[in-house]
């Protein structure tokens, strides 16, 4: 129902393959100079050789010239990196335009996929197509294997203009619920919708945490945007682009969401759902949960499942279990949200590099065994040591007062670089709950694939930026009117729809059938 033969088989094969990847890394070897010639173990250049960067993303994370990973990395591959952004900048977007529009651009620019491509069709990014072909066989062999990263990288034009950053691991959100409280009550983990309700219908009536009033709020969310989308999955639908038997869809413009939204505006109704889901700041969890209130939410389990440790000595009994998704209204159990492989980032050549062979050889390297592991892990017996073969972040960076994933960066570890994120690396920095919430759900495979990252034609881009924001906006103002009002949802929904259709909703779906129908027909 939520993806074709083609569409799941692909993604598959992307989870064999990254699985795969150390395996078949292993067998390449990148320095392609000989012996009497190599200054350092993978060397890209046969002189020291120093590139300017630009790296400032999402207005934080310049590149610092003293990372000990890229220090280790000149000593493998004879390049080192110097920052030309000052540490004093805040601006990224800012930061990027002064550059492009001074024409004095860094060698290698590390900033969002989108700007690069722009900024290549001007002529300042040089395509990168054939120097993979001749000169970075990691990179080309893990393109092959992975075609739909190899097509989301593709721009219209044909051409690749940036080595993405590309995550590992499919799993981002989930469900979870108040063991401690299923257990007061003597209920079971629900398994369907309908018992699902019933245990929201129970946390609401049979006062679980004790104190005598019906103050408890069965499911809240936390993000105001998504709030109450966040149980459309209960229902059968699949919010936003979805397929169809080959068919793009949207979830929001389909008959079943009428059902939907009826269900979950009578659970509004009911005091099952938090009254100030629309209006409840992002701080829901800690307020909900410190106050002893909150049953049940859906959100990631990276962030969520954290809360048994830092409810510890403030709410007696405090036990948040992460439960698998409870089945449809059709019996199918799936988790709609899954992470998205391609971060938005990536790292590309200027048209001023005067080194682009050396330069696609060392963002080549990043690609290897070795480089791989360095940009992971860091630089082994500092920041890690090898146990079974496996790299084990040291103990004094894991009981470091810094936040491990804050220390790591700190010395360059996954940094905003062309790289594949190994998801062990995540693994480690999980406690145990989240762990196992994670395991629960990548071992059972509850997460569907994701829609696919399409590329859009000009035209289309075009029909996609002047519409969709709209059509969104009247989307979320239509859902919150219907659950908070308790509209006669029957009665509304054929206007709801022929709006919808007046704003262009056709036509946006129109460009996204023809990009996802070229997306099929690609080799
Ligand atoms: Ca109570």
């Amino acid at each position: 129902m939520f993806c074709n033969r083609k569409h799941s088989t692909v993604f598959s094969f992307v989870r064999k393959a990254a699985c795969a990847f150390f395996a078949f890394t292993v067998l390449f070897s990148l320095c392609s100079c000989t012996p009497a010639q190599k200054t350092a173990q993978y060397s890209v250049s046969d002189t020291p050789l120093e590139l300017s960067i630009f790296m400032h993303a999402w207005n934080s994370n310049g590149f610092d010239d003293s990372y000990a990973v890229f220090a280790e990395a000149q000593r493998l591959t004879n390049v080192s990196l110097k920052s030309t952004v000052s540490g004093m900048t805040t601006n990224s977007q800012q930061a990027y335009d002064i550059m492009m529009a001074s024409g004095h651009t860094a060698d290698i620019i590390a900033y969002t996929s989108d700007e690069i491509e722009k900024s290549a069709l001007d002529g300042a990014i040089i395509p990168l197509n054939e120097l993979i072909d001749a000169y970075a066989p990691h990179i080309k062999a893990y393109l092959e294997q992975n075609k739909d990263i190899l097509y989301a990288i593709t721009s219209y034009d044909g051409n690749i203009y940036s080595i993405p950053k590309i995550m590992n691991g499919d799993v981002a959100k989930g469900w979870m619920i108040r063991k401690d409280w299923l257990d007061k009550l003597g209920l079971a983990v629900p398994q369907t919708v309908e018992q699902y309700y019933a245990v929201l219908k129970a946390f609401k009536t049979q006062d679980p945490n004790g104190n005598g009033r019906s103050d408890e709020i069965p499911f809240f969310t936390r993000d105001v945007n998504t709030a109450t989308t966040e149980l459309l999955s209960l229902f059968g639908v699949k919010t936003r682009w979805g397929l169809q038997n080959g068919r793009v869809t949207y979830g929001e413009y389909t008959p079943a969401y009428k059902e939907a939204m009826k269900s979950i505006a009578a659970w509004y109704q009911e005091g099952l759902i938090d009254r100030e889901i629309f209006t409840r700041a992002s701080n829901a969890r800690e307020t909900l949960f410190e106050q002893n209130i909150g049953g049940s939410t859906h959100d990631w389990f990276t962030s969520t499942m954290s809360f048994n440790t830092k409810m510890q000595g403030k709410v007696d009994g405090f036990s948040l279990a992460a439960i698998a998704p409870p089945a449809d209204i059709n019996g199918k159990v799936w988790e709609e949200s899954s992470r998205a492989q391609l971060t938005g980032l990536g790292w590309a050549i200027s048209a001023t590099n005067e080194h682009p062979v050396e330069t696609i050889k060392y963002f080549d390297f990043w690609f290897s065994e070795p480089g791989n592991r360095l940009i992971n892990y860091g630089v082994e017996g500092v920041h890690y040591t090898l146990v079974d073969g496996k790299p084990v972040f040291k103990e004094e960076l894991k009981s470091s007062n810094v936040p491990l994933p804050q220390l790591l960066s700190d010395y360059g570890i996954q940094i905003n670089i062309g790289f594949v994120q190994d998801f062990a690396y995540e693994e480690q920095i999980m406690d145990t709950d989240t762990k196992a919430a994670v395991r629960m759900y990548q071992d059972n495979g509850y997460c569907m694939a994701q829609f696919p990252s399409l590329t859009l034609s000009p035209q289309e881009q075009k029909v996609y930026s002047t519409k969709l924001a709209a059509i969104e906006a009247y989307i979320r103002d239509t859902a919150q009117e219907w659950v908070l009002g308790g509209a006669d949802i029957d009665a509304a929904f054929d206007g709801y729809i022929q709006t919808l259709h007046d704003m262009g909703m056709d036509e946006v779906l129109a460009a996204y059938q023809a990009a996802y129908d070229r997306y099929i027909a690609a080799p």
